[in-house]
Protein backbone atom coordinates (compact mmCIF):
# COMPACT_ATOMS: atom_id res chain seq x y z
CA UNK A 1 0.00 0.00 0.00
CA UNK A 2 1.53 3.29 -0.71
CA UNK A 3 2.18 5.87 2.33
CA UNK A 4 0.72 8.63 -0.17
CA UNK A 5 -2.03 8.36 -2.37
CA UNK A 6 -3.28 11.62 -4.26
CA UNK A 7 -6.53 10.73 -6.96
CA UNK A 8 -7.54 13.18 -9.34
CA UNK A 9 -6.82 16.55 -7.49
CA UNK A 10 -8.00 19.48 -8.81
CA UNK A 11 -7.49 22.94 -7.14
CA UNK A 12 -8.38 26.29 -7.34
CA UNK A 13 -8.06 29.82 -6.03
CA UNK A 14 -11.25 31.33 -7.08
CA UNK A 15 -10.92 31.76 -10.40
CA UNK A 16 -7.28 30.37 -11.05
CA UNK A 17 -7.30 26.83 -11.98
CA UNK A 18 -3.67 25.78 -9.85
CA UNK A 19 -4.00 21.35 -10.18
CA UNK A 20 -6.33 19.15 -12.33
CA UNK A 21 -6.60 16.01 -12.14
CA UNK A 22 -3.53 15.37 -10.51
CA UNK A 23 -2.51 11.75 -9.27
CA UNK A 24 0.88 11.34 -7.49
CA UNK A 25 1.97 8.43 -5.28
CA UNK A 26 4.40 8.36 -2.32
CA UNK A 27 5.21 4.86 -1.66
CA UNK A 28 6.78 3.66 1.88
CA UNK A 29 10.02 4.85 2.55
CA UNK A 30 10.56 6.20 -1.67
CA UNK A 31 12.19 9.50 -2.05
CA UNK A 32 9.31 11.10 -5.06
CA UNK A 33 10.20 14.10 -6.64
CA UNK A 34 7.89 16.40 -8.05
CA UNK A 35 8.96 18.93 -10.23
CA UNK A 36 8.17 21.93 -12.50
CA UNK A 37 8.62 25.28 -13.88
CA UNK A 38 7.05 28.59 -12.01
CA UNK A 39 3.59 28.41 -11.51
CA UNK A 40 3.15 24.86 -12.34
CA UNK A 41 1.58 24.23 -8.87
CA UNK A 42 4.08 22.68 -6.86
CA UNK A 43 3.84 24.26 -3.78
CA UNK A 44 -0.43 24.05 -3.88
CA UNK A 45 0.04 19.95 -4.06
CA UNK A 46 1.77 20.37 -0.86
CA UNK A 47 -0.54 22.59 0.65
CA UNK A 48 -3.41 19.76 -0.45
CA UNK A 49 -1.82 17.27 1.26
CA UNK A 50 -0.74 19.60 4.82
CA UNK A 51 -4.03 20.59 4.19
CA UNK A 52 -3.43 24.29 4.31
CA UNK A 53 -4.91 25.57 1.10
CA UNK A 54 -7.60 27.54 3.09
CA UNK A 55 -5.19 29.55 4.84
CA UNK A 56 -4.52 31.09 0.86
CA UNK A 57 -8.18 30.53 -0.32
CA UNK A 58 -8.00 27.83 -1.86
CA UNK A 59 -10.59 24.85 -2.33
CA UNK A 60 -10.23 21.53 -3.76
CA UNK A 61 -11.52 18.41 -5.46
CA UNK A 62 -10.35 14.82 -5.19
CA UNK A 63 -8.76 12.41 -2.72
CA UNK A 64 -5.64 12.23 -0.67
CA UNK A 65 -5.03 8.82 1.59
CA UNK A 66 -1.91 8.55 3.91
CA UNK A 67 -1.54 5.20 5.10
CA UNK A 68 -5.20 4.28 3.64
CA UNK A 69 -6.92 6.50 5.72
CA UNK A 70 -8.60 9.80 3.99
CA UNK A 71 -7.24 12.83 5.00
CA UNK A 72 -10.26 15.04 3.72
CA UNK A 73 -12.16 16.67 6.72
CA UNK A 74 -9.18 16.85 8.71
CA UNK A 75 -7.19 19.76 9.75
CA UNK A 76 -3.52 20.76 9.68
CA UNK A 77 -2.70 20.30 13.30
CA UNK A 78 -4.39 16.65 12.56
CA UNK A 79 -2.45 16.02 9.56
CA UNK A 80 0.72 16.61 11.44
CA UNK A 81 -0.04 14.58 14.67
CA UNK A 82 -0.79 11.95 11.49
CA UNK A 83 3.55 12.28 10.73
CA UNK A 84 3.09 14.52 7.37
CA UNK A 85 4.87 16.85 7.87
CA UNK A 86 5.83 20.50 5.90
CA UNK A 87 8.97 22.54 4.96
CA UNK A 88 7.41 25.33 3.31
CA UNK A 89 9.70 27.37 0.61
CA UNK A 90 11.59 30.18 1.50
CA UNK A 91 13.03 28.77 4.96
CA UNK A 92 10.47 30.21 7.34
CA UNK A 93 12.23 30.33 10.40
CA UNK A 94 11.52 32.34 13.40
CA UNK A 95 13.94 34.88 13.31
CA UNK A 96 13.96 36.55 16.18
CA UNK A 97 14.10 33.06 18.45
CA UNK A 98 16.88 31.17 19.48
CA UNK A 99 18.27 28.23 17.25
CA UNK A 100 17.16 25.93 20.04
CA UNK A 101 13.02 27.73 20.49
CA UNK A 102 12.59 27.19 17.14
CA UNK A 103 13.53 23.55 16.83
CA UNK A 104 11.54 23.29 20.87
CA UNK A 105 8.56 24.90 18.82
CA UNK A 106 8.99 21.92 16.44
CA UNK A 107 7.61 19.64 18.85
CA UNK A 108 4.87 21.15 19.77
CA UNK A 109 1.94 18.99 18.71
CA UNK A 110 4.06 16.44 17.66
CA UNK A 111 2.77 12.75 19.57
CA UNK A 112 6.15 12.16 21.61
CA UNK A 113 7.11 13.37 25.18
CA UNK A 114 10.27 14.61 26.79
CA UNK A 115 12.26 11.65 25.68
CA UNK A 116 11.16 11.88 22.38
CA UNK A 117 12.15 15.28 22.00
CA UNK A 118 15.41 14.72 23.57
CA UNK A 119 16.12 12.03 21.29
CA UNK A 120 14.77 14.08 18.23
CA UNK A 121 17.55 17.04 19.07
CA UNK A 122 20.18 14.36 19.48
CA UNK A 123 19.31 13.65 15.77
CA UNK A 124 18.98 16.86 14.49
CA UNK A 125 22.34 17.92 16.27
CA UNK A 126 23.66 15.01 14.40
CA UNK A 127 22.54 15.73 11.39
CA UNK A 128 23.11 19.59 11.38
CA UNK A 129 25.80 19.94 13.87
CA UNK A 130 25.96 23.82 12.83
CA UNK A 131 22.82 24.06 14.56
CA UNK A 132 24.07 22.45 18.15
CA UNK A 133 27.38 25.34 17.48
CA UNK A 134 24.43 28.00 17.27
CA UNK A 135 22.22 27.06 19.86
CA UNK A 136 21.35 29.97 21.30
CA UNK A 137 21.68 32.30 18.52
CA UNK A 138 19.07 34.02 16.75
CA UNK A 139 17.79 32.20 14.05
CA UNK A 140 18.05 35.33 11.93
CA UNK A 141 21.22 35.61 12.14
CA UNK A 142 21.81 31.97 10.01
CA UNK A 143 23.33 32.13 6.33
CA UNK A 144 20.44 31.00 4.17
CA UNK A 145 21.80 27.31 3.69
CA UNK A 146 21.61 27.49 7.68
CA UNK A 147 18.18 28.55 8.14
CA UNK A 148 17.52 26.13 5.05
CA UNK A 149 18.96 23.11 7.63
CA UNK A 150 17.29 24.49 11.15
CA UNK A 151 13.69 24.59 9.01
CA UNK A 152 14.54 21.22 8.24
CA UNK A 153 15.58 20.32 11.78
CA UNK A 154 12.55 21.49 12.98
CA UNK A 155 10.27 19.38 10.95
CA UNK A 156 12.50 16.19 12.16
CA UNK A 157 11.67 17.57 15.44
CA UNK A 158 8.13 16.41 14.58
CA UNK A 159 8.95 13.17 14.13
CA UNK A 160 7.75 12.41 10.62
CA UNK A 161 6.80 9.66 9.05
CA UNK A 162 6.03 11.60 5.41
CA UNK A 163 8.21 14.90 4.91
CA UNK A 164 6.70 17.26 2.35
CA UNK A 165 9.99 19.28 1.11
CA UNK A 166 9.12 22.69 -0.77
CA UNK A 167 12.13 23.49 -3.00
CA UNK A 168 15.03 23.21 0.05
CA UNK A 169 17.50 24.16 -2.65
CA UNK A 170 16.09 27.41 -3.72
CA UNK A 171 18.40 30.20 -3.80
CA UNK A 172 21.55 28.35 -2.00
CA UNK A 173 24.74 27.92 -3.55
CA UNK A 174 25.60 24.43 -5.33
CA UNK A 175 27.71 23.52 -2.52
CA UNK A 176 25.34 24.18 0.12
CA UNK A 177 22.58 22.34 -1.98
CA UNK A 178 24.68 19.54 -2.32
CA UNK A 179 24.99 19.64 1.58
CA UNK A 180 21.20 19.41 1.97
CA UNK A 181 21.04 16.67 -0.65
CA UNK A 182 23.14 15.05 1.03
CA UNK A 183 21.47 15.38 4.20
CA UNK A 184 17.59 14.39 2.98
CA UNK A 185 19.27 11.14 1.49
CA UNK A 186 20.50 10.45 5.51
CA UNK A 187 17.07 11.43 6.74
CA UNK A 188 15.09 8.90 3.88
CA UNK A 189 17.66 6.16 4.86
CA UNK A 190 16.19 6.16 8.72
CA UNK A 191 13.02 5.08 7.00
CA UNK A 192 11.08 8.80 6.57
CA UNK A 193 9.29 8.92 3.10
CA UNK A 194 9.82 12.23 1.11
CA UNK A 195 8.25 13.86 -1.28
CA UNK A 196 10.44 16.59 -2.67
CA UNK A 197 9.05 19.49 -4.91
CA UNK A 198 12.06 21.19 -6.96
CA UNK A 199 12.74 23.21 -9.40
CA UNK A 200 16.25 21.92 -9.27
CA UNK A 201 15.43 18.84 -11.80
CA UNK A 202 19.26 17.75 -11.37
CA UNK A 203 19.35 17.33 -7.68
CA UNK A 204 15.46 16.23 -7.47
CA UNK A 205 15.96 13.35 -9.89
CA UNK A 206 19.26 11.91 -8.24
CA UNK A 207 17.88 11.61 -5.16
CA UNK A 208 14.08 10.39 -6.18
CA UNK A 209 13.20 6.83 -7.31
CA UNK A 210 10.41 7.81 -8.70
CA UNK A 211 9.24 11.56 -10.32
CA UNK A 212 6.51 13.62 -11.52
CA UNK A 213 6.33 16.49 -14.00
CA UNK A 214 4.05 18.95 -13.61
CA UNK A 215 2.87 21.19 -16.22
CA UNK A 216 0.35 24.20 -16.26
CA UNK A 217 -0.80 22.23 -13.07
CA UNK A 218 -1.25 19.10 -14.55
CA UNK A 219 0.71 15.77 -14.74
CA UNK A 220 2.80 15.67 -18.03
CA UNK A 221 5.36 12.93 -17.54
CA UNK A 222 5.53 10.51 -14.39
CA UNK A 223 8.24 7.46 -14.16
CA UNK A 224 11.37 6.28 -12.74
CA UNK A 225 13.79 8.91 -12.10
CA UNK A 226 16.21 7.35 -13.85
CA UNK A 227 14.66 7.18 -16.83
CA UNK A 228 13.03 10.72 -16.22
CA UNK A 229 16.80 11.97 -16.23
CA UNK A 230 17.27 10.16 -19.40
CA UNK A 231 14.88 11.33 -21.78
CA UNK A 232 14.96 14.77 -23.85
CA UNK A 233 12.31 16.17 -23.39
CA UNK A 234 13.16 16.30 -19.46
CA UNK A 235 17.30 16.90 -20.40
CA UNK A 236 15.91 19.85 -22.21
CA UNK A 237 13.47 21.88 -20.42
CA UNK A 238 14.24 20.64 -17.11
CA UNK A 239 18.10 19.58 -17.35
CA UNK A 240 19.75 22.56 -19.29
CA UNK A 241 20.89 20.58 -21.93
CA UNK A 242 21.24 21.51 -25.19
CA UNK A 243 19.84 19.90 -28.12
CA UNK A 244 22.47 20.57 -30.70
CA UNK A 245 20.47 20.29 -33.64
CA UNK A 246 17.72 22.82 -32.55
CA UNK A 247 20.91 25.07 -31.18
CA UNK A 248 21.97 24.98 -34.57
CA UNK A 249 18.51 25.79 -36.15
CA UNK A 250 17.72 28.47 -34.00
CA UNK A 251 21.29 30.47 -34.61
CA UNK A 252 21.01 29.22 -38.53
CA UNK A 253 17.26 31.13 -38.45
CA UNK A 254 19.09 34.36 -37.10
CA UNK A 255 21.85 34.65 -39.00
CA UNK A 256 19.61 33.74 -42.16
CA UNK A 257 19.55 31.04 -44.76
CA UNK A 258 22.48 32.89 -46.89
CA UNK A 259 24.60 33.41 -43.73
CA UNK A 260 24.56 29.41 -42.27
CA UNK A 261 27.20 29.00 -40.08
CA UNK A 262 29.16 26.20 -42.63
CA UNK A 263 29.31 29.00 -45.33
CA UNK A 264 31.33 31.57 -42.54
CA UNK A 265 33.89 28.49 -41.41
CA UNK A 266 34.24 28.06 -45.24
P1 LIG B 1 6.83 28.37 -7.75
O1 LIG B 1 7.91 27.42 -8.12
O2 LIG B 1 6.90 29.67 -8.47
O3 LIG B 1 6.61 28.49 -6.26
P2 LIG B 1 4.64 26.47 -7.94
O4 LIG B 1 4.86 25.38 -8.94
O5 LIG B 1 4.86 26.15 -6.52
O6 LIG B 1 5.45 27.75 -8.37
P3 LIG B 1 2.04 27.35 -7.08
O7 LIG B 1 2.60 28.32 -6.10
O8 LIG B 1 1.40 26.12 -6.56
O9 LIG B 1 3.14 26.95 -8.16
O10 LIG B 1 1.00 28.14 -7.98
C1 LIG B 1 0.17 27.51 -8.98
C2 LIG B 1 -0.78 28.56 -9.57
O11 LIG B 1 -1.67 29.00 -8.56
C3 LIG B 1 -0.07 29.80 -10.08
O12 LIG B 1 -0.77 30.26 -11.22
C4 LIG B 1 -0.22 30.80 -8.94
O13 LIG B 1 -0.23 32.12 -9.41
C5 LIG B 1 -1.57 30.42 -8.37
N1 LIG B 1 -1.66 30.70 -6.92
C6 LIG B 1 -0.89 30.20 -5.94
N2 LIG B 1 -1.27 30.63 -4.72
C7 LIG B 1 -2.32 31.44 -4.95
C8 LIG B 1 -3.19 32.21 -4.10
N3 LIG B 1 -3.04 32.21 -2.76
N4 LIG B 1 -4.17 32.95 -4.69
C9 LIG B 1 -4.33 32.95 -6.04
N5 LIG B 1 -3.56 32.24 -6.88
C10 LIG B 1 -2.58 31.50 -6.37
Amino acid sequence: MATLEIRELSVGYGPVRALRDVSVDVPPGAITAVLGGNGAGKTTLLRAVSRTLGFHRGTGTGTIRFDGRSLDGLGPAQVVAAGVIQVPEGRQVFARMTVADNLRAGALGARGGRKETAAGLDRVHELFPVLAERAHQRAGLLSGGEQQMLAMGRALMAGPRLLLLDEPSLGLAPLMAARIAETIQEINATGTSVMLVEQNAAIALRLASTAYVLDVGEVALEGPADELAASDEVRRRYLGVVDETAAEDATQAVAGPSRSLSRWSA
